[in-house]
């Protein structure tokens, strides 16, 4: 089923969560075991995260470095399929810009459609860990606007080369990335939110937002998105703290804020099992409070650590 299509039906606020693949080598029971827990609260879909190699550099001898290209976490489309096979739900592969040319963006899309994933979330990633920039794939999209452009050709039956005939359509929903506090390139709020625009009027259905504690700025988010008309629905991401770093990764990583209260909290904590209660009783208060504002789906982002959003999605599902 359409996500889009479960949110339009939904009569009250709805759970979905991210999952990443396992680093290579691990096996899919890890994240079996990250799912299990979590199905008896009724999750609309499981997102599956995308991620592009890294770029390593090794000493190789004296004054001699080999730069070296690591692919840590592979797998999206086979691991979406056989979530989607395994527990009959519906699954959102991630599919980024970054590494692919268009044709194997195509590939990918050949082979989920046959696969029958029909949910997707276009992303441009960021750029490979390692490096500075985001620099496309040379005859690769270079932003998710092209992206979602390439998708959505795709339901009209496009395809790149234009010999192909009587093709037939696919039939792709696509989602979008949105960022309450801007994405960290964008010279300021208001350029990030046309260029949010640009991806809904190129035919993305619905946005999931990027990561934040404190709730008003997801509120604040969405007024300012509607007043751009940026009508499509807008699905709040939010992350139970994990471990006691987080205080600082997060922050650093994803260009947000933590409140203040948050923060107190955290500095008492002496371990990463207090960070994490204070984390589970920090999202428990957002989580009541999106939804009893009525947001259509809250998304979780697990890192396959489902505990905490166990603990959560107990008291607000
Ligand atoms: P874009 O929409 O292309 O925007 C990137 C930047 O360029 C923004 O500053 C924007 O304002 C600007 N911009 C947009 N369009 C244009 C244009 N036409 N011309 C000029 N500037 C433009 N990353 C991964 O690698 N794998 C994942 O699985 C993944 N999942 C994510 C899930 C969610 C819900 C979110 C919020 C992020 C996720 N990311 C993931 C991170 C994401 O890839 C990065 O934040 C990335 O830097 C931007 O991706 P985007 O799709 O928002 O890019």
């Amino acid at each position: 089923m359409k996500v889009i299509d479960q949110i339009k039906n939904a009569k009250v606020s709805l759970f979905s969560f991210e999952l990443l693949p396992p680093v290579k080598g691990n096996s899919i029971e890890k994240l079996y075991r990250a799912i299990d827990p979590l199905i008896e609260f009724n999750p609309i879909n499981i997102n599956i995260t995308y991620h592009q190699h890294e770029v390593a550099y090794k000493a190789i001898k004296k004054n001699l470095i080999e730069k070296k290209i690591v692919r840590k976490r592979p797998g999206t489309v086979a691991i979406s399929a056989a979530i989607k096979h395994k527990y009959n739900i519906t699954v959102v592969p991630h599919l980024i810009c970054g590494a692919f040319t268009r044709e194997e963006t195509e590939d990918a899309l050949i082979d989920l459609n046959y696969l029958e994933i029909h949910n997707l979330l276009a992303l441009r990633g960021d750029p490979p860990r390692g490096e500075k920039r985001f620099i496309p794939e040379p005859g690769g999209n270079g932003q998710a606007v092209d992206l979602v452009t390439q998708i959505v050709n795709m339901n009209k039956g496009i395809y790149l080369e234009d010999e192909q005939v009587n093709t037939n359509p696919t039939d792709f929903s696509v989602a979008v990335a949105g960022y309450p506090e801007k994405h960290f390139e964008a010279p300021n709020m208001k350029s990030d939110l046309q260029y949010l625009k640009e991806k809904v009027d190129a035919g993305a259905d619905y946005i999931v937002t990027q990561m934040f504690f404190d709730n008003k700025k997801y509120f604040d988010f969405v007024d300012l998105c509607r007043g751009e008309g940026i009508k499509v629905p807008i699905i709040p991401g939010i992350k139970p703290i994990t471990f006691l770093n987080d205080l600082h990764l997060l922050p650093q990583t994803f260009s947000i804020e933590m409140p203040v209260e948050l923060v107190t909290e955290l500095k008492k904590c002496k371990d990463t099992q207090a960070a994490r209660q204070v984390g589970i009783e920090w999202g428990i208060v957002q989580a009541k409070e999106l939804k009893a504002r009525d947001v259509p789906v809250i998304h979780f982002y697990s890192l396959g650590l489902s505990d905490n959003v166990r603990a959560i999605a107990r008291e607000v599902f």
